[in-house]
């Protein structure tokens, strides 16, 4: 008998804790989206005596041929395919996609908590290596369990910007890199800050090094080690564009830490990937490699003057407000915002991020009301919005998919507005 727990907080939707239902189904059963767990996802499936239908995902280019054997439908093309259909949510981001899923008029949802709670990794083989993918099956039992407990607060990966120098320069960056006309390291009590977030929320599941490109800031490594250091059953991702090489000692100093790197890969522009992939190798540190593919564009900074209605639209749209984001000590929800923020293009709003550094009490609360906040932040009227699928987007106003990595002169810097 499945463990039945209750789902965290009161909402338009609700996501199944137990799978029992899904054994005898006539209806179609979708595993949402194509993350790297959905592999491991399926075999759980299977084992159970689950027959899974098909996987959906929001980047078409992930439709183009099967996985697992099985078709991957362009989420927005779901309703023309079925009009009804379980799902089972293989993202970290559960509710995002039970809302998403809702809007399309589908009401079961199931976390994949007790699929994967006596699964065995060991048993497969996947497109990643075995350890990513151990690493991905701890997080996401994580992540489900605190889901469930509606007394904690949880972060399921924060981006820690430790410079926003860069060695490429894409024109439509939507870390905002574009518009720093003096890119620095933003690493000053960086350890202090991650600290003060790791004592004031419950679980943080993974520890993002980013830039710019994080290998520009000479001290990467030392900063990956000191955030490990503080507590070595964090997981650490390194995220890098592979144009400089790691260092052979920096890696060394990796070994039997839990940290990975994440390359993604721009082709020709990632110039240095055989080299880096042969060093991290050497040096049996954990990698996985993504291509760079297209991406939503949203990286002006502008006005729109929207209604609270077309601001909470935005919002609800959007898919990159949990992609936590730490820079010069402050705590932000998105990545925008928080380099809108540090470039000083919008106002700066308190109800937008909570200062990590700041010795204001009450920083546990402030933290769990911006990580809750069901809706829109005040700089989100600044921003085109980042809509999972930009064609069936309500409330954008950016152009759709775009060429990654499309490069602007190198010391190009493009204006932006400073919006007092
Ligand atoms: S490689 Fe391009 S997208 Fe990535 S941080 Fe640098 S400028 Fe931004
Ligand atoms: S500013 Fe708002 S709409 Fe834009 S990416 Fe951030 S959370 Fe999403």
């Amino acid at each position: 008998m499945s463990e039945k727990l209750e789902q965290s907080w009161n909402k338009p939707f609700k996501i199944e804790s137990s799978i029992d239902s899904l054994r005898n189904t006539k209806d179609p059963i979708i595993i949402y989206a194509l993350t790297d767990e959905a592999e491991a996802i399926a075999n759980a499936c299977k084992e159970k005596g689950i027959q899974i239908t098909a996987f959906c995902d929001n980047e078409i280019r992930k439709t183009k041929k099967l996985y697992w054997g099985l078709e991957v439908i362009f989420t927005p093309n779901l309703p023309k395919k079925f009009t009804r259909a379980k799902f089972i949510i293989a993202h970290q981001s559960l509710d995002d996609c039970a809302e998403q899923l809702t809007d399309f008029g589908y009401y079961d949802f199931y976390s994949p908590l007790n699929l994967l709670k006596d699964y065995e990794v060991e048993n497969y083989s996947y497109l990643t290596s075995e350890s990513y993918m151990k690493n991905k099956i701890n997080n996401i039992i994580k992540i489900n369990e605190l889901y469930f407990d509606k007394s904690k607060t949880y972060v399921r990966s924060v981006d820690v910007v430790i410079t926003t120098k860069c060695s490429m320069n894409c024109e439509s960056c939507a870390n905002l890199m574009q518009y720093y006309v003096n890119a620095k390291n933003t690493d000053e009590a960086v350890l202090e800050a991650v600290k003060n977030l790791s004592e004031n929320v419950d679980h943080v599941s993974e520890y993002r090094v980013i830039g710019g490109e994080p290998l520009m800031n000479k001290k990467w490594a030392e900063i990956t080690n000191g955030i490990i250091e503080q507590d070595p059953s964090r997981t650490v991702y390194v995220y890098t564009n592979a144009t400089i090489c790691p260092k052979e000692d920096q890696l060394k100093s990796f070994n039997g830490k839990n940290i990975h790197f994440f390359i993604t890969d721009y082709d020709e522009l990632s110039k240095n990937i055989s080299k880096t992939v042969d060093a991290l190798e050497r040096n049996n540190v954990p990698y996985k490699i993504r291509p760079a593919g297209n991406w939503v564009d949203c990286s002006r900074i502008r006005k729109h003057n929207r209604s609270t209605e077309r601001l909470k639209q935005v919002f609800k749209e959007c898919c990159a407000k949990e992609l936590f984001t730490l820079i010069s000590g402050k705590f932000f929800t998105c990545p925008f915002i928080a380099n809108a923020a540090e470039l000083k293009a919008i106002p700066d709003n308190k109800a937008d991020y909570v200062d990590l550094l700041s010795d204001e009490p009450n920083m546990r609360q402030k933290l769990t009301r911006l990580i809750n906040k069901e809706t829109f932040f005040p700089a989100c009227d600044f921003c085109d919005g980042r809509p999972h699928a930009p064609e069936s987007a309500k409330e954008y106003a950016g152009r759709g998919l775009i060429k990654a990595a499309k490069q602007i002169p190198t010391n190009t810097r493009l204006p932006f507005e400073q919006n007092k």
